[in-house]
């Protein structure tokens, strides 16, 4: 696109100030402008669940760039307003001020959201979600004085919160309708050393359990009803059931949406002018299973990145390769690929010491999970990105070592 024409962003997080910043880097001098709802400067929120809410790391520090960022860059900030109408034949976004925003490119980066709690009671005083830096926030004052905690979902934000509960505040109970710990994401030999570990530490996981009803006296929550007819006490109740995109702005200027605003590989919606990245939007997956929507720090980047090399004259499709994090105490764990659909794990090392469980589907490797092995997952993402053959066998043999098979195959 012609450096003349503006690129308006909605959504100022993770995805939008990565995009801004390498549209900068690649040349680009044309106007940029990010609209964000949140009444601050965009911030990251992967320490929201983790040192934030543990009280080591300071808001300053969470924030993505410094003021001076984008004063020196050139980028205008929108920071507390929210997008409420595209007219897509104007090519002209409305503020919920009355802001009127012309675009020559126009990108969704709007997020996902907090799927709400399917039961009654999610509006109780002391139910609290854990998305912004609000939630964090208010949980923060919440554990100084919290007797009985419940996290409803044993997703990473759960557990992520469950372990620093431990430490500023009481034992929580966590309970998930799913059999297993972070049930979507990972394998079980993996899923399993999470478990005994927060149990442990003591804190009640119940599985295969559902909640049925938060319970409550004038207006604040009190307790947990289960769908098998026991109660949990509870002062403050964590949800953690996954999230919504935002896909309603999208929808109402008629783009097409799939599970999110559906993008092909470049990352363009149906309408020519308009792109979608990060949490909100749903591309095809390159491993070629349909569109799927990633919820990482990785994604959000990856296809800003991707994006800003499209507007500034080399587009190439969306390829990355996507890994993950998650920190629950003393344990660390980093994924490389998406285990979806692995139907053999073969693990290297030893649970106290750190061990690497590798996925396979139909003999092929897809995916590695390092529990407090970072080495293997640096390799890890080398190999799979490069498409390095690995069989179970490989794996299994005495002596096997992830470094030195990355070495021999020259990558
Ligand atoms: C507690 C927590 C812990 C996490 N931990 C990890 C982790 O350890 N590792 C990892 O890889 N990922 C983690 N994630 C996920 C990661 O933070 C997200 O994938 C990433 O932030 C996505 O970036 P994004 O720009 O797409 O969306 P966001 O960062 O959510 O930004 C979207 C912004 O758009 C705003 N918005 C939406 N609609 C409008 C509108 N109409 N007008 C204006 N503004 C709008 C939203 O309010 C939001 O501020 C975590 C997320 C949470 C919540």
């Amino acid at each position: 696109m012609s450096s003349g024409s503006g690129v308006v962003v909605v959504g100022a997080g993770q995805a939008a100030v990565q995009l801004a910043e390498s549209l900068r880097d690649a040349g680009f001098d044309g106007p940029v402008t990010l609209v964000g709802d949140e009444p601050r400067l965009p911030y990251q929120r992967p320490p929201l669940s983790k040192d934030y809410l543990a009280g080591t790391l300071s808001s300053a520090e969470l924030a993505l760039r410094g003021e001076r960022f984008y004063v020196d860059q050139g980028v205008e900030l929108h920071a507390g307003r929210r997008a409420v109408h595209l007219d897509r034949g104007r090519r002209r976004l409305t503020l919920d001020d009355g802001t009127e925003l012309s675009y020559g490119r126009l990108v969704l980066a709007t997020g996902a959201r907090p799927r709400p709690l399917p039961i009654p009671g999610g509006r109780l005083d002391g139910v609290v979600n854990l998305r912004t830096i609000a939630d964090a926030e208010e949980l923060r004052l919440r554990l100084r004085t919290a007797r009985d905690v419940v996290v409803i979902g044993a997703g990473f934000i759960g557990l992520e919160f469950a372990a620093v509960c431990r430490t500023a505040g009481p034992n929580p109970v966590v309970l998930d309708i799913a059999e297993q710990v972070m049930g979507r994401a990972v394998s079980a030999p993996t899923a399993a050393h999470f478990a005994e570990q927060h149990q442990r530490l003591d804190t009640r996981l119940l599985l295969g359990r559902a909640p049925a009803e938060l319970v409550g006296k004038r207006g604040r929550v009190t307790g947990v009803r289960l769908a098998d007819g026991e109660t949990l006490p509870a002062d403050t109740v964590v949800a953690g059931i996954g999230v919504l995109p935002n896909v309603e702005l999208a929808e109402a200027a008629g783009l097409e949406t799939a599970g999110g605003i559906a993008v092909d590989e470049y990352l363009g919606t149906s309408d020519p002018a308009i792109s979608a990245i990060g949490d909100c939007a749903a591309f095809p997956d390159p491993r070629g299973t349909g569109r799927i929507r990633l919820e990482s720090v990785q994604n959000a980047a990856d296809q800003a990145r991707c994006l800003a090399a499209a507007l500034t004259g080399t587009p190439r499709p969306y390829t990355a390769l996507p890994w993950f994090w998650s920190c629950q105490g003393d344990l660390r764990l980093q994924i490389a690929g998406l285990s979806t659909g692995h139907d053999r794990t073969v693990v290297r090392g030893e649970p106290d010491k750190g061990f690497s469980v590798f996925c396979f589907r139909d003999g092929t490797l897809i995916a590695v999970e390092s529990v407090n092995r970072a080495p293997d997952h640096m390799a890890a993402r080398r190999l799979l990105a490069a498409g390095v053959p690995l069989t179970p066998e490989d794996v299994a043999a005495r002596g096997f070592s992830l470094r030195a098979h990355l070495r021999g195959a020259r990558v």
